[in-house]
């Protein structure tokens, strides 16, 4: 799959981790497979992944807690 970002590189499927706001908490999903850019960073994810993510942060508890260090420019 190419990058839409970049139109020559293209995108590997690996394994990694992905974190978003949700309820104005930030959330960590881990172990998730998707393709990313090795160039700009862009991520794609198919739609089951993405159900998954979704159905996981509404039915399963957090698996651990991480303290995220916050940064200000
Ligand atoms: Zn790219």
């Amino acid at each position: 799959m190419k990058c839409k970002v970049c139109p020559n590189e293209e995108m590997e499927f690996k394994k990694m981790d992905v974190h978003f706001w949700k309820e104005g908490k930030l959330v960590m999903v881990e172990n998730v497979m998707g393709y990313e850019c090795p160039s700009c960073g862009e991520r794609v994810f198919d739609e089951e992944t993405t159900a998954n993510i979704l159905k996981t942060l509404k039915t399963k508890r957090a698996k651990r807690f991480i303290k995220t260090p916050v940064y200000s420019l």
